[in-house]
């Protein structure tokens, strides 16, 4: 006999455990079904770190997203006692173009999403960490911050277990379908039967939703951790924000030095290559360290030393690169939260929000107009 629950909620890395969270909140009867262990390695959301900022999406669709995400990191924090959730180091954003949409507006200091701009010898006065030879200027997000993604989905089960929510690790769903009367969920476990469903599958939402015949891709990316040669206190948060530099074939981005993992992270943004995400080379390689060294050697060659680590990960898209948050088209039960786009994780606490009272009323109050997948399906 089939289980039956409030909600289901396929897959628990990054928005999905969230989405748990805000639904056993509502005091829903919900369950998470995950495939590997949590949090695992095998997705969108490991490494330790990710960034956020505010300064770059103020007047932007992304505005109300954003604030709502920093408010809702800060409640996670204050209800949860997990402060090292978001550490507040600054946000440099680097750029070689004069004009920069996202920056293009005046700023104040003490308003929402003031940011500073600094010129190429401000920079270095104030970062000597960074050679730069270029005309570069930066613009300083004094609110950006380091995310921990495994310590957020992690407290994310926890709370919503502690909320009397069901969640399943290593546990695979193979199947969906959504009737009138409720969605049933088959698992290499079990069939479980629920009023709701939210599709939260990440890189794998396309093999989830192959029938919409919108293309879902996920890229192989990698990044990595040094130590570097020399001044090793240069590179902690007290001397260096979060960072990002525009370059080719992407951009280069790093974190400041933290005591969960040894030594100085830097990734490249960019666009990889399309794999399948049951099927592709997840050991690193050599080409994956020379894409962090090509950047070290660049930008900060003090700190192009020994290698502690490199890893490989998976960045999805929808075909215009913005994510999918929206009620199924087909299907009203069923709320899709996903892909992400590779950028996603600063949003996740938002982004569940808008899922969660999709799922559980029909609507949201949150500004995701940009997010719904009508979009996707008008086009040619
Ligand atoms: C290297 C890298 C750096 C990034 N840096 C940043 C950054 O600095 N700032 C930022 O905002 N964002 C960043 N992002 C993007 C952000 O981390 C992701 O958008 C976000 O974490 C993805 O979360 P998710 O919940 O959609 O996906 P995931 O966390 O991957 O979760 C999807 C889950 O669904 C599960 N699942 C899938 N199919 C099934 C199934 N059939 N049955 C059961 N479970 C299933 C998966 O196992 C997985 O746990 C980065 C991403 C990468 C890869």
């Amino acid at each position: 006999m089939a289980q039956s629950f409030d909600v289901i909620v396929i897959g628990v890395g990054a928005v999905g455990s969230a989405t748990c969270h805000h639904l056993a909140k509502r005091g829903l009867k919900v369950l998470g079904l995950e495939r590997f262990a949590i949090p695992h390695a095998q997705g969108g959301s490991h490494g330790n770190s990710r960034q956020t900022k505010i300064a770059p999406y103020i007047g932007g669709p992304y505005e109300g997203i954003i604030l709502r995400a920093y408010q809702l990191w800060r409640e996670l924090i204050a209800e949860s006692g997990q402060s090292d959730i978001m550490v507040t180091t600054g946000f440099l954003d680097i750029h070689r173009q004069s004009e920069v949409s996202s920056y293009a507006r005046d700023s104040k200091p003490g308003e929402v999403g003031f940011f500073e701009k600094l010129d190429l010898l401000e920079i270095r006065n104030r970062y000597p960490q960074f050679q730069l030879s270029e005309p570069y200027w930066a613009a300083y997000d004094p609110v950006g911050a380091l995310l921990r993604p495994e310590l957020a989905i992690t407290t994310y089960v926890r709370m919503a277990m502690q909320n009397g929510a069901t969640i399943l690790g290593n546990t695979q769903v193979h199947s969906w379908q959504a009737t009138s009367s409720g969605v049933t969920v088959q698992t290499d476990r079990d069939t479980y039967s629920a009023d709701r469903l939210v599709l939260c599958a990440g890189p794998w939402t396309g093999k989830l939703l192959s029938t919409l015949g919108i293309t879902m891709t996920a890229n192989r990316m990698s990044f990595g951790w040094v130590w570097p040669l020399r001044d090793q206190k240069d590179y902690l948060p007290e001397s260096l924000p979060c960072w990002c530099i525009d370059d080719d074939p992407g951009i280069y981005y790093g974190f400041p030095m933290m005591t969960d993992v040894p030594g100085y992270k830097i990734g490249l943004h960019w666009y990889g290559r399309d794999v399948d995400p049951d099927n592709f080379d997840r050991q690193p390689n050599a080409d994956d360290e020379e894409l962090i060294r090509v950047g070290l050697r660049k930008f900060f060659p003090a700190a192009n030393g020994p290698l502690l680590g490199l890893r490989t990960c998976l960045y999805d898209h929808t075909p215009d690169d913005v994510p999918i948050i929206d009620t199924h088209p087909e299907h009203d039960r069923v709320t899709l939260c996903g892909p992400l786009c590779g950028a996603g994780f600063k949003f996740v606490p938002a982004y569940a929000e808008a899922a969660a009272d999709l799922a559980a009323t029909g609507s949201t109050a949150l500004p995701i107009d940009f997010l719904r997948i009508q979009r996707l399906l008008e086009s040619p």
